[in-house]
């Protein structure tokens, strides 16, 4: 199967951010006042032939996007099973994750992986979300 390499149009990235209200759809960033622009993250990457529809994109932060990178999952070290990512497009935000003193906490093993692959909280990006 060919991967997908049709770049996501201009029309589609605007319509993708005004949808998600220019935040990171997957830790809360404001796109407001950063300095480097967000994405258009392919929830399935290209790499695993993740389409450009709208139900496969999601208005991403450069950190959120690149530790993400084209992973679909990971491991839940407890279990040793298979977990896939947080999936903005049909799952709730808030039945994964709960924010706790700028501190992003998972509430579901979905949660707990994204967190952990996603770096979300990262001292680096606490300032974003009000901790210094
Ligand atoms: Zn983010």
């Amino acid at each position: 199967m060919p991967t997908n390499n049709i770049p996501v149009s201009a029309i589609v990235r605007k319509r993708v951010a005004h949808r998600a209200s220019y935040i990171c759809e997957y830790c809360l960033a404001q796109d407001e006042g950063s300095f480097i622009g967000f994405e258009v993250d392919h929830i399935i990457s290209r790499k695993h032939n993740g389409s450009n529809e709208d139900s496969n994109l999601a208005y991403s932060c450069p950190d959120c996007n690149r530790n993400k990178g084209t992973d679909l999952a990971s491991i839940d070290w407890n279990t040793r099973d298979i977990v896939r990512f947080f999936n903005p497009r049909t799952d709730i935000w808030a039945e994964h994750f709960r924010l706790s003193e700028g501190f992003i906490e998972p509430i579901t093993v979905i949660g707990k992986v994204t967190v952990d692959i996603f770096r979300f909280n990262d001292k680096i990006r606490l300032p974003d979300r009000g901790i210094f």
